[in-house]
């Protein structure tokens, strides 16, 4: 279901509506979308006629925007030399089913598969990584084991993490674009399933 056409310029006016009112919470962010879907076009595609889809739709968006903004701050805080590992961590609170397989697993800075999973990157992911400046600190940042004695594949000529897949939209850490996020709720990707 891809037919409503969303543009380059509607991506910029939503972030250009949402940016005065970033740190406004979610109900007052809610209540502007609620607003811009008067607008045919908005409606369709957050729906604010089937509350559960509004809620889901939603959410994704505000997310994206506060997750984009904080991944790429992340990844500049840790690109120092200081440190020389990175621990990844699965936010306890809600799991991110595609990086449970990564939970404290700790990465020597310049191993292949960073440049797939750093900073954590996934469409309801809310995973960390933390720097370490020696094996020492790794586990009290929770760290659990090193990645060369975790179930590793082969993956080109590095080790892998076996049952970590890369979300083709995050590949290259790539971080998705306002036009990529509205693409991927206008296609009911962000619609949780109730039973
Ligand atoms: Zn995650």
């Amino acid at each position: 279901m891809d037919q409503i056409r969303i543009t380059q310029q509607d991506a910029d006016e939503l972030t250009e509506a949402l940016a005065p009112i970033f740190n406004h919470g979610v109900e007052r962010q809610r209540k502007l979308l609620r607003q811009m879907c008067e607008d045919e076009k908005w409606a369709q595609v957050f729906r604010p006629d089937v509350p559960r889809l509004f809620a889901d739709r939603s959410l994704l968006l505000l997310t994206h925007v506060l997750r984009t903004d904080y991944v790429q701050k992340r990844r500049q805080q840790l690109s120092s030399d200081v440190f020389r590992f990175l621990i990844y961590k699965v936010y306890s609170h809600a799991p991110c089913p595609e990086h449970a397989v990564l939970d404290g697993v700790i990465f020597p800075r310049d191993h292949t598969m960073l440049k797939h999973c750093m900073p954590p990157n996934g469409w309801r992911c809310l995973c960390d990584v933390s720097g370490a400046a020696s094996e020492r600190m790794a586990p009290l940042l929770g760290g659990t084991r090193m990645i060369d004695t975790c179930d590793v594949t082969g993956h080109g000529d590095t080790a892998w993490v076996a049952g970590f897949e890369v979300d083709p939209a995050f590949r290259n850490n790539a971080i998705p674009t306002m036009l990529d996020t509205l693409h991927h709720i206008a296609q009911g990707h962000a619609d949780t399933e109730l039973a």
